[in-house]
């Protein structure tokens, strides 16, 4: 186990990356520990890897990639000393300070790192259907993420799930392969923002399937195991079932925040988001436990953007930043709820 750091940033999204910067200009030496690649909850860079253009990100005149912008991010927090790990949180313990936290191993006695506070940026990730064998069909014809795999499905026709803005950036950025684009949604009116429908209706290659629901997932058993070929839907309004067939599926219905490693110990909502900034705390980034800071959608589930994500990091480092100011006797203090 090293030294107790001053602060520990778990997640490397734009809020964790904003935070590391600003910890770092401010000589804390931040650890990030960023979570691993693999994993769709504890994916490097956050959601912004999985995206596409970024239009409204302040700066970037014409638009900047969702990786290219995370890449920038990641570089600016390295310029300035931050130590980011590619490592996954298995355990927290906010009981007692200094903080514990473990990579590896959850059961072994002693903790991988120790800090004097912690900055919780774990983010949000995809909803899927929860229909059966929906997790071995991901990677085969079933996707969360068009910019990571639109391009294998060049000339085919692919149905996207959702009626929000993600669904709707999805389909159109997946028409630029797609010889069509299905978007198969639940009611007869799109959630999304009103700019992006009216793109999505002026786009010839999209379609629209209202008033559905997907009831099971069509495969074909091959050498390489399940693979899709399209969806048994079901219209709500005239009870009819259809198989509606597609070279891809791309599922796009809304994101849960990633807070299971903090069940029990950090206040959430009912949904899971973390509450940050309560009544009578003065640092809107203050969970409930002193010395623990949250941002970026881990606690937003209202505004949920990019900007507002590295809004929210600024404020948890400088929350941090202040509180480890003010607190001198951190060690082996059992933490109290602040509220
Ligand atoms: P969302 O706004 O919550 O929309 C989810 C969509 O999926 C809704 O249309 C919902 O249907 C549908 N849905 C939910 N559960 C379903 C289920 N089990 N089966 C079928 N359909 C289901 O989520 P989002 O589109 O991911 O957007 C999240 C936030 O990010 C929003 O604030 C959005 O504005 C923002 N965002 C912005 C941009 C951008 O500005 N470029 C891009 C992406 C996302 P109902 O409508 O019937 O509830």
């Amino acid at each position: 186990m090293s030294d107790v750091r001053d602060v520990i940033i778990i997640g490397s999204g734009p809020a964790g990356l904003t935070a590391a910067i600003y910890t770092a200009r401010a000589s804390l030496d931040p650890l990030v520990i960023e979570g691993e690649p693999s994993s769709t909850s504890d994916q490097p860079g956050g959601q912004l890897m999985l995206t596409t253009e970024v239009e409204n990100f302040p700066g970037f005149p014409e638009g900047v990639m969702g990786p290219e912008l995370m890449s920038s991010m990641r570089e600016q927090a390295l310029r300035f000393g931050a130590d980011i790990r590619t490592e996954k949180v298995t355990k927290v313990d906010l009981s007692a300070r200094p903080f514990s936290v473990w990579i590896g191993d959850p059961e072994a006695a002693e903790p991988t790192y120790q800090a004097k506070t912690v900055i919780v940026s774990t983010g949000a990730q995809s909803l899927m259907l929860n229909l059966p064998r929906e997790n071995e069909l991901i990677g085969h014809g079933l996707s969360t993420c068009a910019t990571c795999d639109g391009f294998f499905f060049r000339d085919q026709e692919i149905v996207v799930v959702g009626g929000g803005d993600s669904a709707i950036e999805e389909a159109t950025f997946l028409t630029k392969f797609a010889s069509k684009v299905t978007i198969v949604h639940r009611r007869d009116e799109l959630r999304a923002s009103k700019i992006m429908q009216d793109r999505a209706f002026k786009n010839d290659k999209i379609e629209f399937l209202w008033d559905t629901t997907v009831e099971e997932y069509l495969f074909d058993e091959g050498p390489l195991g399940a693979k899709l070929r399209g969806l048994r839907v079901h219209n709500v309004k005239t009870g009819e079932d259809s198989e509606l067939l597609a070279g891809g599926v791309f599922i796009a219905i809304g994101h849960r925040p990633n807070t299971d490693l903090f069940k029990g110990q950090l206040a959430m909502e009912d949904n899971g988001y973390l509450i940050t900034g309560a009544a009578g705390t003065e640092m809107e980034s203050a969970t409930d436990v002193d010395g623990v800071f949250a941002c970026g959608d881990v606690q937003d589930h209202t505004y949920r953007q990019a900007i507002t994500a590295a809004g929210s990091g600024c404020m948890a480092a400088i929350d941090a930043e202040r509180w480890l100011e003010a607190h001198d006797d951190i060690d082996q203090v059992r933490t109290e709820t602040t509220w």
